[in-house]
């Protein structure tokens, strides 16, 4: 996974205008400071074979942050176009030759007390990001619970989502696990801290349905449309705790994580020869890099 937390990007943007990074900040007193209210979405952009970069899957971003912002009634006036023009004046800033990059989209909610009169700020961050391969993690299984639909939802990107989170990530580390999978309320599989969880049983590729606690991840659809390409069976559906006992393998998927296979779970080895998971990384790559076309997968690209 990219560590893209340690770096100060020369820019930010501020409801669409490009500022020094230092002036990119929130108020003490805002309700995104005082309640951690805010929506955002990650969003990863790749070099490509023919000398363009390549935005992915911009408009499903675009469609999960406005679903993220009304299920939190955070009004968001920017429109697609709009948003698609910010990404692209960010990228043009801060990108460089042989670095990938990761976009952070956040509507930091600034006013509004108990959701009255509520505005927020959009900003956008940029991070530059490896080309390098991900290694295999090892994985584990939280104790935390996956919230429910009814408590803070797991369909909304929300940074008060990732507090169960990351308190699994310092269990894991306790524990000596790369990266930990919660299970929801019913003990049935989730999702990973900041992932979704495909396994293979049998050649067969299984990931929960979203109503078991799983964010609406738009890789997994990628992953999907690309087993389908590839006839590679791939089934959504509620996934019990034993079964990821019994996987033969066990990914991580996300923008962040890209395909991420484990190389143990709770201590016991997972195959690392030529898998399932394997194939669809390669495919994935494929498609980032322009080596390959697939329809479902919507791609920006820009000449720098
Ligand atoms: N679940 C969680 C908790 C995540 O943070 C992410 C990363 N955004 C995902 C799943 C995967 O979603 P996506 O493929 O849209 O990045």
């Amino acid at each position: 996974m990219t560590d893209t937390k340690l770096q100060t990007p020369k820019y930010a943007l501020k409801n669409g205008e490009l500022l020094p990074w230092n002036d990119a900040v929130l108020h003490i007193g805002s309700e995104a400071v005082n309640r951690g209210l805010s929506v955002f979405e990650g969003i990863k952009g790749y070099w490509r074979v023919d000398g363009e970069f390549g935005l992915l899957a911009l408009r499903k971003h675009y469609d999960r942050l406005c679903r993220s912002a009304r299920l939190l009634h955070i009004p968001f006036e920017t429109s697609f176009d709009e948003f698609e023009a910010q990404v692209l004046t960010l990228t043009h800033a801060l990108l460089q030759p042989g670095a990938d990059l990761w976009l952070r989209a956040t509507l930091f909610v600034v006013e509004g007390h108990w959701g009255e009169n509520t505005r927020a700020d959009f900003f956008m961050t940029a991070y530059q990001c490896s080309q390098e391969l991900s290694s295999p993690v090892s994985l584990g299984i939280s104790t935390w619970q996956r919230s429910s639909d009814n408590s803070v939802s797991y369909r909304i990107k929300s940074a008060s989502n990732y507090q169960v989170g990351r308190l699994a990530r310092i269990e894991g580390r306790t524990s000596g696990y790369d990266d930990m999978i919660l299970l929801n309320q019913w003990g049935r599989v989730a999702e990973a801290t900041g992932a979704a969880i495909l396994l293979v049983r049998d050649g067969r590729v299984l990931t929960p349905d979203h109503s078991e606690g799983a964010l609406e991840s738009i890789t997994v659809d990628i992953v999907e449309a690309l087993a389908c390409s590839l006839n590679v069976p791939f089934e959504r559906r509620p996934i019990d705790r034993t079964e990821l006992h019994i996987a033969q393998e066990i990914g991580l998927c996300g923008t962040l994580a890209e395909l991420i296979s484990g190389h143990s779970f709770c201590t016991v080895p997972l195959n690392q020869d030529v898998t399932t998971l394997k194939t669809l990384h390669d495919a994935f790559f494929d498609i980032v890099r322009g080596r390959r076309d697939l329809p479902q997968v919507e791609i920006t690209s820009l000449r720098p």
